[in-house]
């Protein structure tokens, strides 16, 4: 029997021909296990293997695609229990906030987030009617008791979601004691690492100037020079490397680049390490730190994967009072052309160095991005990424990057998420998604469907292992 909530030929081609070539490239991959390179679970889960609290605190208090929505209609984040910077009172009753996310449900229609909730709600807490004030108290019932029962806790979910390995994201002096816990326990989930070093990278992080002398006493590295700052990062790389880091990640504003000369990047170092840090210093500072960085990748193997053009923060009242990562970040322009080129004058002809570029402005996949990583060796493209993450966003870009970078320039899929629960939901949207535009391609006598079918593994599993060194 199917779940009323999802329907079997969900984002399928409506063309019945199509569609039937879908569902059989479909069935080649539904069942493939997850490989996710790249995302925002809590290793903290997986380490203590703790049940998830409550439904609200699962599903609605930490995911900000959920609640920048409420939020955008009038329901406050007090209300939703989201935590305040001071520790100032916010909801704690569960069910309350249960309630108000059920009675706006509607809001979510036509988004991803609504087939992803659907997804799990059908898939894992076997429920069959639509979520609405009406249907809150019993939903929530269902939910709640199944996660009191130990096939619910993070470990069997992750067994359960067929993940053959995630990867986590941590700062340089995160001590990845989780990590350490997990590797000690014997189970044999695959639980890696990744190296995110803004918070001693980019100069407007906040507490960059304590994050650095914190960077010094953790390595023992003398960060008052710029060899020593290096020093720093080699030996924090490795550590990370020794817990399974395969790649590294930089979430800076603009995709900016810049080679200087010793002495001027010294000079600069020493600007940025002083304070105060203009807003020309600290924008140089994180381009000369992506080039270094591909250095140190072509020395240690790690993969680069850049993330630019979020304008983070942009609600300062909200940033004040509940801090980062709460739904205020909009994607900006973003040129890539110009900013990498400095970057890939030195770096882009190796073979060995890969650099996965993201991005969160859609007109640069045709004009910039698939041509640059359809020529230079050491460039990728990163799927479509946190607003873009979506079945029309996924469709955009296979249209705008396949026919200049091919699909083995592009890297599988990342859900990139912070909601465990959402994960097998986010990677049955995207092999669908990619189902339905292969099938499209061999409906159209443009691939053979065993092509199709060697590619729909390909962008499903085979692509990420690849490009992440999984
Ligand atoms: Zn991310």
């Amino acid at each position: 029997m199917r779940p009323m909530l999802i329907h079997d030929d969900r984002l399928f081609p409506a063309d019945p021909d199509t569609r039937r070539i879908a569902r059989r490239l479909y069935g080649e991959v539904c069942d493939l296990p997850i490989v996710s390179p790249h995302g925002h679970t809590d290793p903290a889960w997986y380490a203590q293997n703790e049940p998830f609290p409550d439904p609200a605190r699962l599903f609605v208090v930490p995911d900000h695609y959920v609640f920048r929505m409420l939020y955008s209609q009038g329901v406050s984040l007090e209300s939703l229990g989201v935590p305040t910077v001071d520790g100032s009172a916010v909801e704690t009753d569960p069910r309350a906030i249960w309630r108000r996310f059920a009675e706006n449900y509607h809001l979510f229609r036509g988004t991803p987030t609504r087939m992803w909730l659907d997804h799990a709600f059908a898939t894992l807490f076997d429920i069959e009617e639509r979520l609405s004030a009406a249907t809150a108290d019993a939903t929530y019932e269902r939910i709640a008791e199944r996660l009191a029962q130990p096939d619910y806790r993070p470990r069997a979910l992750f067994e359960r979601f067929n993940i053959e390995v995630i990867a986590t994201t941590e700062s340089p002096l995160d001590d990845l004691r989780h990590h350490e816990a997990i590797a000690a326990s014997g189970w044999s989930g695959r639980v890696v690492t990744a190296y995110r070093p803004d918070p001693v990278v980019d100069p407007d992080f906040h507490g960059f100037r304590d994050n650095l002398a914190a960077f010094g006493a953790l390595t023992g590295c003398d960060v008052s020079t710029f060899a020593g700052y290096l020093d720093a990062h080699r030996a924090r790389r490795a550590f990370f490397k020794a817990h399974g880091a395969t790649s590294t990640d930089h979430g800076h504003p603009t995709a900016a680049t810049a080679d200087l000369s010793p002495v001027e990047a010294e000079a600069l170092y020493h600007r940025v390490h002083a304070g105060p840090v203009s807003a020309a210093d600290a924008e140089l500072f994180r381009a000369q730190m992506l080039t270094e960085m591909a250095a140190m990748s072509l020395d240690d193997g790690l993969v680069m994967q850049i993330h630019p053009g979020s304008f983070r923060n942009h609600n300062p009242q909200l940033f004040a009072r509940f801090g980062r990562d709460k739904g205020a970040d909009i994607p900006t322009a973003t040129d890539y052309v110009h900013a990498l080129k400095p970057l890939l004058d030195r770096f882009g002809n190796e073979t060995s160095l890969s650099i996965i570029l993201f991005t969160l402005d859609e007109t640069a996949y045709s004009r910039e991005l698939a041509p640059l990583a359809g020529h230079y060796p050491a460039l990728r493209l990163g799927p479509a990424w946190w607003f873009y993450d979506s079945p029309e966003g996924m469709r955009r870009y296979r249209e705008l990057v396949t026919e200049t970078a091919g699909f083995y320039n592009t890297v599988g899929f990342n859900d990139d998420t912070r909601a465990f629960c959402s994960i097998p939901a986010r990677h049955d949207v995207a092999r669908r998604v990619d189902c339905a535009y292969l099938a499209e391609l061999v409906a159209t006598h443009r691939l053979d469907e065993d092509e199709a079918a060697e590619l729909a593994r390909d962008l499903a599993y085979g692509l990420a292992k690849k490009a992440y060194r999984l």
